[in-house]
């Protein structure tokens, strides 16, 4: 199916598929479900409690493991090659989802997590991000290593060649940005944006080639970052309902503008990765497209993420490799009909096309859908996704499939 023509989009985790087999795609097309992205690997080990599977109801996924067959020999030359799945007894689960979801006449697309691996940042840690102290990141790799791209590409060769995917959208791309609270508390905003740069010898490098000389830079940010150590923590602590970033840091681009240089060579290196992806996946035709966080409002995950920290203008990707952003807006209502309008505004005039998802779990209650729903089609998108399939309960997927009707 045309990704045109796609509506309406669900995401899934592998733990639903393996417990309900094809049954899952029957719900989804009740749901009037058109495309099932299949999350063919997750960066860390979050912990899932599924309401409909009283058999499995805790589930912990499986941090930097894969859900495909991956062909070691395919990463030849690599320190490392995918590892697969320990749980579900060598299942095929993303050839399960292909199979399962064009038998119930759906499009099955996969959401495959790139710059983020907590299983190979710890065992690999010359992969990971590497910051202004020198320190490695346990959790995002670096995506001007060229391993690390190598990798990336190959996985990317691997899924779209061996499996009849729709779709491939690239998660955690690249989203580098420290949490909004270390162990003691919020963190200075001068030195998360700092902190959230890395500084290795490939982006070194990288920006060599670019004509910026990271190494002095890395000198500046150093003492604006040991500047802000020197305020104590208490009193940081005392103001953190204010220092989120967005108040302080547009004065620090002011009167640091080479921080904005690094911001844009970040995206800059995101954009080329997704020209090389883009030349060397053996299906042209399948669409490459980004989940970010929204414009203004915080990422939900445990980082906070915001788009101006995590290298994710959607003004810089209208004239890139990717067709699509994927808006991930798990908020309510009027913050999902804000952040998709300046979505919509953002990529106005390009090709380049917004689906918002919205939250289909938690503190969300089935007769809030229809409300979100209206929302994202209120501010234009041109699709939306319910996230996610494992965690609805059948009265929000009951919702979900009188939405827009
Ligand atoms: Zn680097």
């Amino acid at each position: 199916m045309k990704t045109d023509t796609v509506k309406k989009w669900t995401l899934q985790f592998p733990i639903s598929l393996a417990l309900e087999g094809e049954d899952c795609f029957k719900h989804m097309a009740d749901m009037g479900i058109q495309r099932s992205l299949f999350c063919n690997g997750i960066y860390s080990p979050y912990r899932l409690v599924l309401p409909r599977h009283p058999q499995k109801a805790i589930y912990s996924l499986e941090e930097g493991r894969y859900y495909h067959k991956p062909i070691p020999a395919k990463y030849s030359g690599l320190p490392l090659s995918p590892t697969p799945s320990q749980d579900f007894d060598g299942r095929d689960l993303l050839a399960e989802s292909v199979a399962g979801a064009k038998k119930a006449g759906i499009s099955p697309g996969i959401w495959l997590t790139l710059f983020a691996n907590g299983s190979i940042a710890k065992q690999h840690p010359e992969w990971a991000v590497m910051n202004l102290y020198d320190s490695r990141d346990r959790l995002f790799l670096c995506f001007n290593n060229p391993e690390v791209r190598e990798y990336s590409i190959r996985l990317g060769e691997e899924v779209v060649g061996n499996y009849d995917v729709d779709e491939v959208m690239l998660d955690k791309i690249p989203q580098t940005c420290l949490e909004l609270n270390a162990f003691a508390g919020r963190i200075d905003p001068v030195m998360r944006t700092l902190g959230s740069f890395c500084f290795c010898p490939h982006c070194v490098a990288a920006a060599k080639k670019e004509g910026i000389d990271l190494l002095a830079l890395k000198a500046q940010a150093l003492k604006l970052s040991n500047a802000a150590l020197k305020i104590p923590p208490y009193v940081t602590m005392s103001q953190a309902a204010e220092l989120t970033g967005d108040a302080e840091i547009p004065l620090l681009l002011l009167d640091n503008p080479w921080i904005l240089q690094v911001l844009k060579f970040r995206i800059d290196s995101i954009r080329s990765f997704l020209g090389q992806l883009k030349a060397r996946l053996p299906r042209k035709e399948v669409p490459i497209t980004l989940c970010f966080v929204p414009i203004a409002k915080i990422g939900h995950d445990s980082s906070s993420p915001r788009a101006w920290l995590a290298a994710q203008s959607y003004e810089c990707y209208r004239d890139s490799a990717a067709e699509m952003i994927h808006s991930v807006v798990h908020w309510d209502a009027d913050s999902v009909e804000y952040n998709t309008m300046r979505a919509m505004n953002a990529v106005e005039g390009s090709s380049l096309k917004v689906v918002t998802h919205v939250k289909a779990y938690g503190t969300t209650r089935p007769a809030d859908i229809a409300g979100l729903s209206a929302a994202v089609k209120r501010a234009g998108a041109d699709g939306i996704a319910y996230f996610c399939y494992d965690l609805m309960t059948n009265e929000i997927m009951d919702a979900i499939a009188k939405a827009g009707r």
